[in-house]
C-alpha cells in the first residue's frame, strides 16, 4: 500500500482500540455517534488523493510508487513549495476547520527521518540505533500511509515543579522498567487531537525538561499504534450531536475529537524508540531537526485557508443584510482581511527563499512562519469577535431545517428574510456563522487556535530569543553616540 483509500483508512480504525466517549467504551469508532462522521470526513479527504486533479498536487512518485506529498524529503526549494501547495489544498477542504489532517504529523516524521543522525547523539549503553529506528518508522508510515496524532504534554499536577522544569511522577508519562523487548511506560499525556481516529501516536517531549537525573524517566520519544494493549483514550464530549449538515454545517462534518491518553504499563518496543533518558537532547529535538519549521509550514497553510474562509463568511453576512455599504462594517471586515493577507505574505516570504539545512534538506524561512504561529493564536479570537459584532442577534435567529417544512413554515419563510437573501439561505448562512463563532464546536476552535502549538508565552519567548536583535540595538547605540 502507498496512498490509502478512504475505505482502507476506515477499516484500519476497526482494530479493538480502547476509546472512551460519554461514559462508554466505543466498540467501533467508525460507527459510533459523535465520532463516525468525523472519520467519514477524513476518509473523504484521503480519497481525494486518488482523484485525477488531486493526485498531482497531493502525492509524489518515487521508486514507481506514489506517496502523500507531506512525506517528500524536500531536496530543492521547489519541493518546499510543492509541499506548501499540498498543505493548503488539504486545509481548503475543511476551510481549516479540521485542523489535524495527517499532513501535520507526516511533516514531523519526515523531518525527524531526514535529520535522523541527530537522534544518535542520544545512543545509550545498549547501542540502540535511534537514527535507524526513525528512518525505518518513516518508511513504515509512508508505505502504509499511516494517520498519526501526537501527545507532547504531561497533565498539570504541580505547577511549581513544572515551573522548575521537573515532571510530576503522580501523573506524567514515564519509563517504569526496561525489558529485553523494550521499555514499559506508565502515566498520561495531553492531548491527542484526532487520537480516536488515528492509527499511531507520536509521543514526543515538548516541555522543557531540566537536565536532572530525576527527569530521565520522562525524557522519551516513541511512536506506537493506538490499539496497543494498555493505551486508553478518554475523549471530551463530542460536538457532533447528530444534526443535519444544514443545522450544523461544521460540527456535523469536522469533529476531529481530542482525547487524553492513558498509558497503563505499555510496552514500547526498542525499535520504536527514538530518544531515551536524555532530557537535553529531547529539549533540542524539534528545533535542531527543523521538525518545528516543517510543522509551522503546514500550520501556516492551514491558517491561510481558515482566515480566507472567515473573510468570505463576514462578507457574505454583510452583503445579505446590506450592511456592506456601511463604512464601519467595511472597516471591521477589512481588519479580518488584514489577518488573511498577513498570513499569506508571511507564507510567501517563507516559501520564496528556502534554505538548505545541515541535514541536506530545504526548509522554508523560519522567521515568517514563526511570526505567523505567534500571531494567529492572538488574531483568530478577534476574527470570531467580528462575527459576533456583525452577526449579533442574527446568530440566534436560526430556526432549524425542520421548521421550513413544519407548522411554522410560513412564519420562517416570511420573517427570516433579509433584503438580499431569501429566508432559507439566510438561516443557512447564519447557522454556519453560529457554528463558527457560538457553538461548542466553534468555541473549541478558538481554544485550539490559542493553545494547540503550545503556550503563547513560551512560543513568544522562543521567538524573542531567536530574533536577530543585535543589529537593531547597534543602531540605537550608534545614534546615542553619534556626534
Ligand atoms: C483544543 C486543543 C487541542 C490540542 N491538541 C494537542 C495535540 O494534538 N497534541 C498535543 O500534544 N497537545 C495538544 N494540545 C495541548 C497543548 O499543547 C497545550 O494546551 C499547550 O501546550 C498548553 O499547555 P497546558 O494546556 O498544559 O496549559 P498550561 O501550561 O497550564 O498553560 C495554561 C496557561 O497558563 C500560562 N502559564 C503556564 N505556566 C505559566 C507560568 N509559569 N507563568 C505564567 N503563566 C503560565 C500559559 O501561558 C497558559 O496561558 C491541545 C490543546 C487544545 C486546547
Amino acid at each position: 500500500m502507498t496512498v490509502k483509500t478512504g475505505a482502507e483508512y476506515l477499516a484500519s480504525l476497526r482494530d479493538d482500540r480502547e476509546v472512551w466517549l460519554h461514559g462508554e467504551r466505543i466498540a467501533d469508532v467508525t460507527a459510533a455517534p459523535g465520532l463516525a462522521r468525523g472519520a467519514q470526513t477524513m476518509a473523504g479527504f484521503i480519497d481525494r488523493q486518488h482523484q485525477e486533479d488531486g493526485q498531482a498536487l497531493l502525492t509524489y512518485s518515487e521508486g514507481g510508487e506514489r506517496h502523500p506529498m507531506s512525506f517528500l524529503l524536500p531536496r530543492t526549494p521547489e519541493d518546499v513549495r510543492r509541499r506548501g501547495a499540498a498543505y493548503y489544498e488539504w486545509a481548503r477542504w475543511s476551510n481549516g476547520m479540521f485542523g489535524r489532517t495527517p499532513d501535520y504529523k507526516n511533516a514531523s516524521v519526515m523531518a525527524f527521518a531526514g535529520a535522523a543522525e541527530f537522534l544518535n547523539e542520544g545512543r545509550d549503553g545498549r547501542g540502540a540505533d535511534f537514527a535507524a529506528n526513525m528512518r525505518n518508522y518513516y518508511e513504515e508510515a509512508r508505505r502504509n500511509d499511516l494517520v498519526l496524532t501526537h501527545t507532547l504534554v504531561n497533565p498539570q499536577y504541580n505547577a511549581e515543579r513544572a515551573k522548575q522544569g521537573l515532571s510530576s511522577p503522580e501523573v506524567a508519562l514515564q519509563t517504569v522498567r526496561e525489558t529485553d523487548a523494550g521499555v514499559v511506560v506508565n502515566g498520561a499525556r495531553l492531548l491527542a487531537t484526532l487520537g480516536p481516529l488515528a492509527n499511531d501516536i507520536e509521543v514526543f517531549p515538548s516541555t522543557l525538561l531540566k537536565a536532572a537525573e530525576e527527569n530521565k524517566p520522562y525524557a522519551i520519544a516513541f511512536t506506537i499504534p493506538i490499539n496497543t494493549p494498555g493505551i486508553r483514550l478518554i475523549c471530551r464530549d463530542s460536538y457532533d450531536h447528530g444534526k443535519s449538515t444544514f443545522d450544523a454545517p461544521l460540527s456535523s462534518r469536522f469533529e476531529e475529537m481530542d482525547a487524553v491518553v492513558i498509558f497503563d504499563n505499555v510496552l514500547v518496543p526498542w525499535e520504536r524508540l527514538f530518544m531515551h533518558k536524555d532530557p537535553l537532547l529531547c529539549n533540542r529535538a524539534f528545533a535542531e531537526t527543523n521538525a518545528v519549521v516543517h510543522m509551522m509550514h503546514q500550520v501556516a497553510c492551514g491558517k491561510l485557508a481558515k482566515a480566507e474562509f472567515i473573510v468570505g463568511l463576514l462578507c457574505a453576512m454583510a452583503r445579505a443584510s446590506g450592511k456592506d455599504k456601511d463604512m464601519n462594517v467595511k472597516g471591521q471586515i477589512a481588519e479580518a482581511m488584514w489577518t488573511a493577507e498577513t498570513v499569506r505574505a508571511l507564507l510567501f516570504a517563507a516559501e520564496q527563499q528556502p534554505e538548505r539545512d545541515q541535514w541536506g534538506l530545504h526548509i522554508p524561512q523560519r522567521r515568517p512562519l514563526d511570526t505567523s504561529r505567534n500571531l494567529f493564536p492572538r488574531l483568530y479570537p478577534k476574527l470570531i469577535e467580528t462575527i459576533h459584532m456583525l452577526g449579533s442577534s442574527s446568530l440566534m435567529a436560526t430556526p432549524c431545517a425542520a421548521d421550513f417544512s413544519g407548522d411554522i413554515a410560513t412564519d420562517v419563510q416570511r420573517y427570516f428574510e433579509l433584503t438580499n437573501l431569501g429566508s432559507q439561505d439566510r438561516v443557512a448562512l447564519f447557522r454556519l456563522a453560529q457554528d463558527v463563532a457560538v457553538s461548542g464546536f466553534g468555541n473549541r476552535q478558538v481554544l485550539y487556535e490559542r493553545f494547540f502549538f503550545g503556550p503563547q508565552n513560551v512560543m513568544a519567548s522562543i521567538y524573542y530569543d531567536l530574533y536577530n536583535k543585535d543589529e537593531m540595538m547597534d543602531r540605537v547605540t550608534e545614534l546615542l553616540h553619534r556626534t
